[in-house]
């Protein structure tokens, strides 16, 4: 009897903990022992792909799991719990969030009510408090009402205010907050076990490289960055993981390019206008959405560099 109706309880409680939805398990890669990786398409947020266009992952420890970011909709993040369950029944005991960006931060509210300890950013809060609001609404248009509906924005507990140890077990993440670079509030996650290094949106792969933080300092956050003594990377947008520190070269590339552009655009006295349409564009081939972001990250780094 007991046996029989242990199928049920478990359908049960699948059933409470997806608030009536049992997910489908999100498809992640183990890159190494006990780092588990689901790749987001390289894409902008859609209907169609659920706001599943982020690099998300998980490390499993002696005791617990600890998330790192939540995809763009708490679909995406049932499903990334859907896979943590496939892998280990070991508490979720932190959800760890690199930066704002609703691709990023959107499912966190799939993890609320698990205990877990949100960490992130000392500037991730106000941030969120911010431009919380305008994502909700921003993203209504791309991934519709039903899915935004679900979005609680869910602000860290735990800040980082430079650097700080979490242990799930054995198993200490060394969480480290960066100057403004890709955002003001980025934040990586290294797993010292396996020499695996989350960098959050710090580094784009295929995807091209967004700025809204600031290009100047995310250039000299790439240089102590690439000083980080890790093995493989998991990039915020691209492959699951890649060779460190080799990874950051595409980007390095991108970013300087771009901003001698536009320091010599400025030194032309050319207008904004027209240096958002010709800066960085001899790397438009090397990457994917560069049409979708490249005049913003131009006009961006004018406001920025014009006053240096
Ligand atoms: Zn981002």
């Amino acid at each position: 009897m007991r046996q029989a109706l242990r199928p049920l309880l478990v359908l049960m409680l699948v059933l409470l903990a997806g608030q009536g939805r049992a997910e489908e398990a999100l498809r992640v890669e183990e890159v190494a022992p006990g780092v588990y990786v689901h790749a987001g398409a390289v894409a902008l947020m859609s209907r169609a792909n659920r706001g599943d266009i982020a690099n998300i992952g998980f490390v499993v420890g002696g005791r617990s799991v600890a998330v790192i970011d939540t995809g763009g909709s708490v679909a995406v993040a049932r499903g990334l719990l859907a896979a943590i369950r496939k892998v280990t029944d070991k508490p979720v005991s932190h959800v760890i969030n690199t930066h704002m960006h609703p691709d990023h931060v959107f499912g966190n509210a799939a993890f609320a009510g698990l205990n877990a300890v949100f960490a992130g950013h000392r500037n991730l809060p106000r941030a969120l408090e911010a431009r919380g609001e305008h994502y909700l609404r921003a993203n209504r248009a791309l991934i519709g009402d039903s899915l935004v509906g679900e979005v609680k924005i869910i602000a860290p507990t735990l800040l980082v205010d430079e650097e700080a140890t979490i242990d799930l077990g054995g198993r200490p993440l060394r969480l480290r907050a960066w100057p403004a670079a890709h955002t003001d509030n980025d934040l990586t996650v290294l797993d010292e076990e396996t020499g695996t290094l989350f960098a959050g949106d710090l580094l784009f792969m295929d995807h091209v490289p967004v700025v809204d933080g600031s290009i100047k300092r995310w250039l000299e956050v790439l240089d102590a960055l690439s000083r980080i003594p890790a093995l493989r990377v998991v990039p915020g947008h691209g492959p699951t993981s890649a060779p460190w520190p080799e990874a950051l070269l595409p980007e390095r590339r991108y970013l300087e390019r771009l901003a001698a552009d536009i320091r010599a655009a400025i030194a032309e006295g050319r207008q904004l206008s027209e240096a958002a349409q010709t800066a960085g564009q001899s790397e438009s081939a090397s990457w994917r959405l560069f049409e979708e972001f490249n005049a913003r990250n131009a006009t961006a780094a004018f406001s920025e560099l014009e006053w240096e």
